[in-house]
């Protein structure tokens, strides 16, 4: 099949100004998503770019042709600026209007000389490299949403490609000068190709990931209890959701001391920082593999996998004695809060979570009981 190079451009100009109209609506919805606007302005230049080509193969002017590379050149610096941003959540502007520059002046002095046919080689030498350096941030960062990623990396490793293809054929066919326009070989049109393919694919992609990532966010705000930062009681339960616990598991079960008294006493604000306090202290003292979870108000659990009775209760005993030695700052007032803990343990398979915590619970009823501040293993007997 023949392509027309006027109208794969036109093309290329189409789904740019459709991607960039997405990416900027898109934007609309989620201003804290910056590089939503860094994207589709980068789309936009694009559109920008094809337009000053489309003239420049009309008129021949070169200052058209100059203006074409340099936004084809700035548009791929600002995308992988947008790609930065994704990443890290900061516009990297200098390293764009650096990048953009580097590019801007050869080009700039290649046209101003008249030598238009380096002037292309230039724009598809340096579109080559900017696209491919992107290809290889986005195949870095695969591991975030595997399977689109990597497609939108493999997408600009094409379009790369195609632009080298340019720069080898051109190179055989077109000498430094040109007349009447840019080069339109066949490496151009597919080049051309490959960018509507290139464009509308990552853009696609891009927004998907976008969505993703917003999904995995709400999904772990679902889970995450908000004023500690550890895990909730519903992450606990979903987590075993329909399962048994696993044999030689540890659970603690913890309940802050006579927490209404402090609150009542120093205000529901001190409460909190005691609370915040006292989850940093439990994120401090378990290990990788344990899950430690704020069950609600001021009731925590441990849920300590491979480990024997012994060494459960023995955590259960630090973090009782830490606490107890920690000191809050209650408004200028050097304040301590202790902690009861009720232990259980899966000495072998097949106990639900229900019947473990009910031990645990029953366990530090008893701990609350003999006075507080203390620690009961499984199976106590009241005193
Ligand atoms: P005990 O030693 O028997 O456990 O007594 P307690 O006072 O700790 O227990 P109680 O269940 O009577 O009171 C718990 C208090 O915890 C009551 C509630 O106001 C407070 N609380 C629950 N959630 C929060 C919270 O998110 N922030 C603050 N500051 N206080 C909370
Ligand atoms: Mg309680
Ligand atoms: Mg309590």
């Amino acid at each position: 099949m023949n392509f027309d190079y006027g109208s794969v451009l036109l093309a290329v100009g189409a789904s740019g100004a459709a991607l960039s109209f997405t990416l900027f609506t898109n934007w609309l919805r989620q201003r804290g998503s910056g590089f939503l606007m860094t994207w589709s302005a980068s789309m936009a230049i694009v559109v920008l770019s094809v337009t000053a080509f489309a003239f420049f193969n009309a008129s021949g002017n070169l200052f058209l042709g100059a203006a074409a590379g340099i936004l084809l050149t700035t548009a791929i610096s600002l995308h992988y600026g947008g790609l930065v941003q994704f990443r890290d959540g900061r516009l990297p502007v200098r390293t764009v209007i650096v990048l953009s520059a580097i590019w801007a002046l050869p080009l700039a002095t290649a046209f101003a000389l008249g030598f238009d046919g380096l002037g292309f080689w230039l724009v598809n030498g340096f579109s080559a490299a900017l696209v491919f350096y992107c290809g290889v941030g986005y195949w870095r960062m695969r591991s975030e949403s595997r399977a689109s990623i990597t497609i939108i990396a493999c997408l600009h490793h094409f379009l790369a490609a195609t632009f080298v293809l340019c720069i080898i054929v051109g190179i055989q066919e077109a000498p430094l000068y040109l007349v009447n326009g840019s080069p339109q070989n066949w490496a151009e049109v597919l080049n051309l190709v490959a960018s509507v393919i290139a464009l509308t694919g990552i853009g696609g992609l891009l927004i998907t990931v976008h969505q993703e990532r917003i999904s995995r966010r709400h999904q772990h705000n679902a889970l995450t209890d908000a004023l500690t930062g550890l895990r909730n009681r519903r992450a606990l339960f979903e987590f075993y959701e329909g399962e048994v616990v696993p044999q030689n598991t540890g659970i603690i079960v913890l309940d802050l001391d006579e927490f209404k008294v402090l609150n009542d006493t120093y205000g529901h604000a001190v409460g909190d920082m005691v609370l915040r306090n006292f989850a940093g202290l439990l994120e401090g003292l378990v290990e990788p593999r344990d899950m430690a979870i704020r069950l609600g108000g001021e009731e925590f659990v441990l849920i300590l996998p491979d480990r024997s009775t012994m060494e459960a209760l023995a955590l259960a005993e630090l973090v009782r004695a830490s606490a107890a030695r920690m000191v809050h700052d209650a408004n200028g007032k050097q304040i301590t809060c202790t902690v009861s803990a009720g232990v259980s343990f899966a000495e072998k398979a097949g106990k639900s979570l229900d019947t473990l915590l009910r031990k645990a619970d029953n366990a530090l009823y008893l701990s609350k009981r003999n006075g507080r501040n203390r620690v009961t293993a499984p199976d106590s007997q009241a005193a």
